[in-house]
This record gives C-alpha cells, sequence and structure tokens, in this order.
C-alpha cells in the first residue's frame, strides 16, 4: 500500500491537492461513468477534479455548474475565433504577451485546474499554441530591455497549477527586476481545488507581497453555486497575507445572466474581502458561441445591476475590441 495515497471520500478535497489533481476524470469515459449520461465527442479535452465533480452532478444538468463544466454539442458548431483577443498578433515568444505599455502577460503554464468549456483560450490551449511556450530567463531580460513594464500578469493556463517551488523560482526572478512593481496571478484554481492554497504556498505569497510593491491575486468566479466552504476557508487565510484580493468574472448566457446572481456574487466577494474587478462580456470564441449574449443584452443586465447595487460592489464592465486592440468600457460603472 502506498502511504502517500489518501483514501478518496467522494466530493471530499484530500488533504493533497495534487492527488486530486491526479485522480481528475480525463477522458469521455471517465465523465459518463460520474455523470449516467452520455456527452457528445467533441473537439476540446475532460479535466474535472473530482470533488468539484460531485458539486456539478449534485447542481445537475442545465445549471450553472453543468454549462459551464460538460462537453454540449453546440462546441463542435461553426462559428467563432480561434483566438478571439489576438494573443499570437501581440505575442513576442516564450510565453510572453505584450498588449499594453506598462504591463506584460507571461503564462508560465498551459495547464488548468478544470477545463472551462466557456473559454477565450480554449482553442489556443487545445492546439498547444507556440504563444504559450515560456522561457524565464527570455522574460527577464524582455523586461530588463522593457523598462516601461511595471505589472507582470501571471496566466496561462493557470499559474497555481504549478508547484511551489516553481512559483517561488518565477516570483523571485521578477524581483530581481527593479522596473517590475507589481504582479498579479490570474486563476481559477481557489475556486475549483481550494486544497491548493496550502502553507506554504500561503507563506510564499506573504513573503512576495513585501517585495513588490503590490501583489494581486484576481480570482477567476462566475456564479456562487460555484463556492465550497473550503473555498470560503481558504479567503480566510488569505485575508491576512497583505495581497490584493480581486475577482474576475464573464458574463455567460444560461450560467449568470441575470443581475440578481450577479448581486449575489459580487456582495459575496466583497463580505469575504474580495473586490469584484471585471466583469467580461464573453468573446466571440469558437467553440463557445453557445455562451454569447449580445451587447444590448449584456448592457441591459449590467445598467440593471448597477440600479440595484452599491457602486462598490459594482465590477468593471470590459469588452474586447476585436482585432486584439484591448479591453474598453462596455458601459461605465
Ligand atoms: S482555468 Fe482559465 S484558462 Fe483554463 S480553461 Fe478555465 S478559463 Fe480557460
Amino acid at each position: 500500500m502506498n502511504n502517500n495515497v489518501s483514501p478518496i471520500r467522494e466530493g471530499v478535497y484530500s488533504p493533497d491537492w495534487q492527488q486530486d489533481f491526479r485522480l481528475a476524470l480525463k477522458s469521455l469515459t471517465d465523465l459518463e461513468e460520474y455523470f449516467e449520461v452520455g456527452f457528445p465527442q467533441t473537439p476540446y479535452s475532460q479535466f474535472i477534479p473530482r470533488p468539484f465533480a460531485l458539486k456539478i452532478k449534485n447542481a445537475g444538468e442545465g445549471s450553472p455548474l453543468w454549462r459551464q463544466f460538460l462537453p454540449a454539442d453546440e462546441e463542435s458548431e461553426d462559428g467563432g475565433l480561434v483566438d478571439p483577443i489576438a494573443d499570437e498578433h501581440y505575442s513576442k515568444g516564450k510565453g510572453i504577451i505584450h498588449r499594453y505599455k506598462n504591463r506584460i502577460l507571461y503564462t508560465p503554464t498551459e495547464v488548468c485546474p478544470i477545463q472551462c468549456r466557456y473559454c477565450f483560450r480554449k482553442n489556443e490551449l487545445l492546439q498547444n499554441s507556440d504563444v504559450f511556450k515560456n522561457n524565464l530567463e527570455v522574460a527577464i531580460n524582455y523586461l530588463e530591455n522593457n523598462p516601461q513594464v511595471e505589472e507582470v500578469i501571471l496566466t496561462g493556463g493557470d499559474p497555481l497549477v504549478l508547484a511551489n517551488h516553481k512559483i517561488e523560482q518565477i516570483l523571485e526572478a521578477f524581483s530581481k527586476v527593479p522596473s517590475v512593481k507589481m504582479i498579479r496571478f490570474h486563476t481559477r484554481t481557489p475556486i475549483i481545488l481550494p486544497n491548493r492554497l496550502d502553507d506554504e504556498l500561503l507563506d510564499l505569497l506573504k513573503r512576495y507581497a513585501h517585495k513588490f510593491t503590490i501583489l494581486s491575486l484576481v480570482i477567476h468566479t462566475n456564479h456562487l453555486s460555484e463556492w465550497t466552504p473550503e473555498f470560503l476557508y481558504a479567503l480566510q487565510k488569505l485575508r491576512p497575507l497583505g495581497i490584493n484580493l480581486l475577482s474576475q468574472s464573464v458574463l455567460l448566457k444560461g450560467v449568470n445572466d441575470n443581475w440578481l446572481d450577479l448581486k449575489v456574487l459580487f456582495s459575496s466577494l466583497v463580505a469575504n474581502g474580495v473586490n469584484p474587478y471585471y466583469l467580461h462580456h464573453p468573446d466571440p470564441t469558437k467553440g463557445a458561441m453557445h455562451f454569447m449574449l449580445s451587447r444590448e443584452e449584456g448592457e441591459l443586465i449590467y445598467k440593471k445591476l448597477k440600479e440595484e447595487s452599491s457602486g462598490f460592489l459594482l465590477p468593471h464592465y470590459v469588452v474586447e475590441q476585436p482585432n486584439g486592440a484591448g479591453k474598453i468600457f462596455a458601459l461605465n460603472s
């Protein structure tokens, strides 16, 4: 018997997040056996950690969780763009995407804690795009030659699926570049694998929060039904660390396209120490067009949300411009 493997208890996160990661549902057969229904073969892969899969199963077909994470026929339909925000155009190679003057994206991994069916990078990740092939030394060199860049945004994939020593190596390298004042993680992991926020990672974030002017953690959450007691516990541990805790959400048809669900989500975030930052209008993505809303529909929802909410609960409602020219406010908050 391998003493390093905890017994699987359905719906319970293991003390070792990497075990939950290894034992995730990874194929159509895994999904069909677990959920006891048939799913269509689509071009996209499958990945759902088992504790989170139970939440989806309990929420049932047609729920916001089911729609976000389980394969659907519409993913095989024509329409939409492979690279809707033109990552490739702004790629400088080796994991660097430079779209805005004072900040770059760096993608240290293509791996995610779950396969989100609405993801705007789902085609690039599927095709193993060169955009995401990273090299830390090249990134450091790029920053040294571009001192106008003061913020590095770690995205992917999801940077928090990396091992702690890898994250430390990245933070240490960026902390040595004098012009880099801010680090930002964009992550879905605290929602999907809240046990990933282990003591070693928390200690690491705390130490590096003091080495940058601002260290931000932008938690990606779209609906309150995604939340677990383990996520709330992780937030409690994050709050005292001196980190800028923010959220981003995507407005998705059939998931959160009503003002009341959004109001509940944003007020719950603020109540737990997280400032809602962005509400993204969905991008016209190949394989995810069934999540699209029109701008008019989105604006109506946001206007109503604004009428019904205190200003501090409102994230910026933003839309990506065509050809990757960057975000603009879809409607002023
Ligand atoms: S975790 Fe983020 S990058 Fe990965 S599939 Fe989900 S939305 Fe896309």
